[in-house]
């Protein structure tokens, strides 16, 4: 998907004089409460899982917290079952789209040198295709 893909993204940043973009609104909160389109692919009262907007391989799945918690630096000791969960739900979609049998990778970034770009935690589910390492 090209750079149209991030259309409505533009509505939540705030561009600064030297051009850095500003994350002003938790964009994965509008899309838990649907006020932002995405195509689900797993939900229950405390998790939802939908498809990046911009897929880095055939599968590319978010898995978040429906709990605003702004990265894994946030977490805390009474999220330790809410950690576990989210790692549950993306090695079952891992089975359910057909990356466990070949192999996949969860991936969270943490903070601007580790890629983080939206400040609500997300575990990346990739698969579908081989992945080098280290990463870039
Ligand atoms: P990260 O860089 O780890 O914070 O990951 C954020 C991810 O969110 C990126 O892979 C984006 O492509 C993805 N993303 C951004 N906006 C949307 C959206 N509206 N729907 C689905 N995925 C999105």
């Amino acid at each position: 998907m090209g750079f149209d893909g991030y259309g409505c993204i533009a509505l939540h940043y705030t561009i600064f004089p030297l051009g850095r973009p500003q994350q002003i609104m938790d964009l994965f909160k509008e899309i838990i409460s649907r006020k932002v389109p995405a195509k689900i692919a797993w939900e229950d009262d405390e998790v939802l899982a939908f498809h990046d907007i911009q897929p880095q391989a055939p599968v590319h799945i978010l898995i978040v917290p429906k709990e605003t918690i702004s990265g894994i630096t946030s977490a805390r000791e009474r999220h330790t079952v809410l950690l576990g969960k989210l790692l549950l739900v993306a090695t079952h979609l891992a089975e359910t789209e057909n990356v466990a049998g070949t192999g996949f990778r969860l991936v969270i970034n943490s903070g601007p040198e580790g890629g983080q770009t939206i400040s609500h935690l997300h575990v990346h589910l990739l698969g579908g295709r081989p992945f080098s390492w280290p990463p870039g």
